[in-house]
């Protein structure tokens, strides 16, 4: 037998999933992720909290998208599928790509041209998915994912595909089983609004089901230049150096507002300097490196812990004690050209022992 925790999300939560003795698992052993405590992020939000990461980046693709892709592959190989497309800022594709690969579908991707960090272009090509790339934002692509997933003749892994959040909930019942109980407060990067989505519907299955005594306050964080559910409209050009939440209307608005509400939790902006800000922090403190689309969530805890908190904000209300989950959503190593956005420069140096002391101030003066 496998073991408990490295086996697939469906495996792992087949009694909650829709699936049966007739779907073909179709897996890379997604999920089982670790919920790392973060004390120095602890220490510098203060409030006696107790801060953890959910670190998404260690799925098999790099990112959350993985937990969702297990369930929309192999239902539509249930469905006798032989291809799959999909509209992506980058890790749907990655994901789409693996998962179809697995099954022997083809797998297509319509992608913003220029838009897609660059690791994640190479995995879509490297899993062998064809590629467009269109003169457009993702909002656009999605539009003609709709458009030609019509047809009938390809199934469309994108997350308004339902066995998508059905996948992607399984994070919630991991964190539960993590802590004994859910957190206060859940952060995440909203984007296309599918994994808040996804992560209500899981925290509020598992207290149906009396596993946990709470339901956190969800809390998302949109990138200042593409937040249409902060400020209430669709935004026709959304920008943001964190390209994987750089969409302007998103497919789970209404599922993402409900869930807001209904946990009585917050959505609020990040500017992009305060994303940057919160990568580097987290990856130099924690030892968390994270692309920049994750560090939303961080960057949103360290502004929720200042002075210019939305005005919502469930922060201030909680217990000391409390606990903090903030997902981070995909590897740092998905985005390596962020690095120019960063000041950073190596020492040079010839190949000289004591020039590289001197340099680094070891030469014993
Ligand atoms: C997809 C994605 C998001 C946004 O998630 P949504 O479900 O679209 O809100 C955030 N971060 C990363 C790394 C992603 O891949």
């Amino acid at each position: 037998m496998p073991s408990e925790t490295r086996r697939g999300v469906i495996e792992r939560y087949r009694a909650f999933l829709p699936v049966t003795d007739a779907t073909p698992v179709i897996s890379l052993q997604e999920g089982s992720t670790p919920l790392i405590p973060c004390p120095a992020l602890s220490r510098e939000i203060g409030g006696g909290f107790e801060v953890f990461a959910k670190y998404e980046g260690l799925n098999p693709t790099g990112s959350f998208k993985d937990r969702g892709m297990t369930m929309a592959i192999s239902k539509a190989a249930e469905d006798g599928a032989r291809a799959v497309i999909c509209a992506s800022t980058g890790n749907t594709s990655a994901a789409a790509a693996a998962y179809a690969a697995r099954a022997g579908m083809e797998c297509i991707v319509l992608l913003p041209a220029g838009k897609i960090a660059k690791g994640k272009l190479a995995q879509a090509f490297m899993y062998g998915a064809k590629v467009v790339a269109i003169d457009g934002n993702f909002d656009d692509a999605l539009r003609l994912v709709r458009e030609i997933g019509r047809g009938g003749r390809v199934a469309i892994v994108n997350s308004i595909n339902p066995h998508r959040i059905q996948g992607q909930k399984t994070a919630a019942f991991e964190i539960i089983e993590a802590l004994g109980d859910a957190p206060d407060l859940h952060i995440l990067p909203v984007g296309n609004a599918g994994n808040i989505t996804a992560y209500w519907l899981g925290y509020r299955e598992f207290h149906a089901l009396g596993r946990s005594t709470r339901l956190p306050r969800m809390t998302g964080f949109q990138a200042a230049g593409s937040a249409p559910i902060f400020h209430g409209r669709v935004i026709d050009k959304p920008e943001t150096i964190a390209t994987a939440i750089r969409i302007g209307n998103p497919a789970s608005w209404d599922e993402a507002r409900a869930a807001l509400d209904e946990s009585c939790g917050a959505i609020d902006i990040v500017t992009d300097a305060e994303i940057l800000a919160a990568q580097r922090w987290l990856a130099e403190k924690e030892g968390i490196f994270v692309e920049p689309a994750s560090a939303a969530s961080i960057a949103g805890l360290l502004k929720c812990a200042g002075k210019d908190r939305c005005a919502g904000c469930p922060l201030p209300e909680l217990r000391p004690g409390a606990k903090i989950v903030c997902t981070v959503t995909g590897h740092g190593l998905k985005d390596p050209d962020i690095v120019d956005h960063h000041d950073f420069r190596a020492l040079t140096a010839r190949p000289d022992r004591d020039e590289i002391l001197g340099l680094l101030g070891l030469d014993g003066s």
